[in-house]
């Protein structure tokens, strides 16, 4: 695999950077989308850190083996969502514990930005003046979520999403996947390899891909045509099946296909444009984004109710027969 297709490479440079110079910051703040790298790529900065081998990380030293064994005793991460206030009175206290074995002490705060103000504010001191020894790494998707004197403390390191070109040689180099289907998976991954890496692994998920699609394709001016999706969405049982959110997406993004197609734009789901487009020959462009609209609707819906997941099968049913109206409608809409 070339190295440019590791996740957050342009990252992977600057911190390495870093090291080589010997100016590692005390605070540092990793920004970009969930599953693109960045947990991956502290781990590894704090074994770099940690490493007194030459070319870092070694893997050979003593402080790389504690590291992969997992037991580096200046090593912490924080990884909690949302971020208890406990646990950043708990991590203030250890900030403030001279390091071990080490000559420096190195903070993970993964989901940042699911810290409320308050814990926010027991947390601002400790990254406004760490003591000497300390590196903290802060990682958010959303850097708009942190109070504006965490981010003016910390150095920021983006990680940006891969293009599609890029992906697409990814998933050909490491799962043989080619043609129209590695361009499915790079334009629905979205340049982000953790998402074409989850795609690419589970071996069913492909496959209910193209059963849900076919069910689509099978819709008809019979209500009832809706079950055989509602089946192949998952909504075989009360619980809401783990791929849940995917279905979601493939069902929704046929639709936005849809619209794309109708209104001359590109489409995601580049392995079923005939499909796509004959579908799209007998719907209005307007029916189209009402349904990528009922979708949106009912996952967010979902996600603020508690009890959802275990009524998947009837949140199912009920968003069918919304989009079958909105498609197959009895007015006279245009
Ligand atoms: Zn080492």
């Amino acid at each position: 695999m070339a190295d440019f297709f590791i996740p957050g490479q342009k990252a992977r440079e600057v911190l390495k950077r870093d090291i080589q110079m010997n100016t590692v910051r005390q605070g540092y703040i990793f920004e970009g989308s969930d599953g693109i790298g960045k947990k991956t790529v502290a781990r590894e900065f704090a074994q770099m850190i940690f490493c007194s081998g030459d070319n870092k990380p070694c893997g050979k030293c003593h402080g790389c083996s504690m590291f992969n064994a997992g037991s580096h005793p200046d090593f912490f991460v924080l990884d909690q969502s949302p971020v208890k206030i406990d646990s950043v009175r708990d991590m203030n206290a250890e900030l403030f514990v001279k390091p071990l074995i080490a000559e420096r002490k190195v903070f993970i705060v993964d989901h940042a930005d699911e810290m409320n103000n308050e814990s926010q504010n027991a947390f601002l001191k400790s990254f406004e003046e760490p003591p000497y020894y300390a590196v903290i790494i802060l990682i958010t998707s959303s850097l708009s979520k942190l109070l504006p004197t965490i981010l003016s403390r910390g150095t920021k390191v983006s990680f940006n999403p891969f293009s599609q070109r890029e992906i697409e040689k990814f998933v050909s180099d490491k799962y043989s996947l080619t043609g129209a289907r590695a361009s499915f998976v790079a334009r629905y991954s979205a340049g982000i390899v953790g998402r074409a890496v989850e795609i690419c692994e589970d071996e069913d998920i492909l496959e209910k891909r193209d059963g849900i699609i076919k069910a689509i394709s099978k819709l008809s001016h019979e209500k009832v045509s809706i079950l055989e999706l509602s089946r192949a969405m998952g909504a075989t049982g009360r619980e809401a099946p783990t791929d849940a959110d995917f279905y979601f997406d493939v069902f929704s993004s046929f639709f936005r296909d849809v619209a794309a197609i109708k209104a001359g734009g590109n489409i995601i789901n580049t392995d079923y444009k005939d499909v796509i487009e004959s579908f799209a020959a007998n719907i209005r462009g307007s029916s189209a984004r009402g349904v990528v609209e009922i979708v949106s609707q009912t996952k967010s819906d979902m996600s603020a109710n508690i009890k959802a997941k275990m009524k998947y099968d009837l949140w199912i049913i009920n968003m069918l027969i919304k989009c079958w109206e909105e498609i197959y409608g009895t007015g006279n809409r245009s």
